[in-house]
């Protein structure tokens, strides 16, 4: 019996097919720019994301960090919401590598509107740290898979020019906001300075994530890059892998959107459970556990004895996110398992 992997959509693994396009790729020396297949990526997706240039990293953690580190000075300050993967998961880089203070803000589902920010951008003087950056995450992670209303960044863009301020874009999961509504990468990415974007997550390629933007500031990334010591040699292996990702898994995320629904809706009845049903509006389910039989780390326990894994956040949290490697079958057999253990309502 194979795992059921509902822990994160980092947990897919590559096919056959990305494991081909691997194995052939041509490859250079990328520091010296000769990586074939890094350069062929790289000018994709600056067209996918209609920027003028992109630049390949690490991680969505490296796109973020060198993106803030491009747009900041030390003692700058950067405007997000309180539990923006920046804040809550990247050990501290903003603080340690940038030197940028964050002001957090608490929003809702992740969703932070314009007059909130605009309240709290500092005024221009001697005392305060200089606000320069606005950091927007989506689909927003904690939010729970939460899609930027457009609109909303259009105000919040329209009043960042107004102010001098620039921005940035965690997209780690943009692919899903845009198979969700409808909307093309590029027109989310017009409003931002710079946009980081994820290959790892729900596409399944095993590395690698791209920050897009100007030449200007990619020129500037790109020496960050170096400084972070993201410089990598034949690294072209693994932009095959984020290519083939690319060509082939974008489409599809709509079944990982419609298997989250089906999870969701399948437990939300169940003692002790609470799901935000609007919340769920992509590939993140994230469940309230309170008041039933058992609590969530006790649920997490029991599930893996039926060799299904979710995420434990806390006493009475659990997450759960659907991928490539769940399919519909996977999703009738958790909310069955979930269904055992606590009992029909
Ligand atoms: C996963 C994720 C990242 C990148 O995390 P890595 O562990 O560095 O790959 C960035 N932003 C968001 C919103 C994420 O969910």
């Amino acid at each position: 019996m194979t795992a059921i992997d509902l822990r994160s959509d980092t947990v897919t693994l590559p096919s056959p097919g990305m494991r081909e396009a691997i194995a052939s790729a041509p490859v250079g020396d990328d520091v010296y720019g000769e990586d074939p297949s890094i350069n062929a990526l790289q000018n994709k997706m600056a067209d996918m994301l209609g920027k003028q240039a992109s630049l390949f990293v690490v991680s969505g953690s490296m796109g973020n960090g060198v993106s803030v580190k491009t747009l900041t000075q030390p003692g700058d300050e950067v405007i997000l919401e309180s539990s923006a993967h920046i804040v809550k998961y990247e050990a501290g880089s903003a603080a340690i590598l940038s030197g940028v203070l964050l002001k957090m803000l608490e929003g809702s589902n992740g969703m932070l509107t314009a007059e909130q920010i605009e309240a709290a951008i500092n005024p221009k003087n001697v005392h305060c740290p200089p606000t320069t950056v606005i950091s927007l995450e989506n689909t927003h992670n904690s939010g729970g898979g939460t899609i930027y209303p457009l609109d909303e960044i259009q105000r919040i863009h329209k009043l960042a020019k107004k102010h001098g301020i620039r921005m940035h874009l965690d997209g780690a999961r943009l692919w899903n906001a845009s198979v969700a509504t409808g909307i093309a990468l590029k027109e989310y990415a017009r409003y931002f300075d710079t946009v980081s974007v994820c290959f790892s997550k729900g596409l399944g390629a095993p590395v690698g994530s791209i920050i897009a933007g100007s030449k200007e500031i990619i020129k500037i990334a790109h020496k960050n890059r170096k400084i972070f010591g993201g410089g990598m040699r034949q690294a072209g292996f693994l932009a095959a892998a984020a290519q083939y990702a690319v060509d082939h898994n974008i489409q599809r995320l709509s079944e990982d959107h419609k298997n989250a629904r089906l999870l969701a809706e399948g437990i939300v009845s169940l003692p002790g459970i609470t799901i935000d049903l609007n919340a769920v509006q992509t590939n993140i389910i994230y469940i309230q556990v309170e008041g039933g039989p058992l609590a969530a780390p006790d649920i997490v326990k029991a599930l893996n004895k039926k060799n299904i894994f979710i995420l434990a956040l806390g006493p009475n949290r659990l997450r759960a996110v659907t991928h490539l490697n769940i399919s519909e079958e996977d999703i009738l057999q958790t909310i069955q398992a979930f269904t055992d253990l606590l009992g029909k309502s």
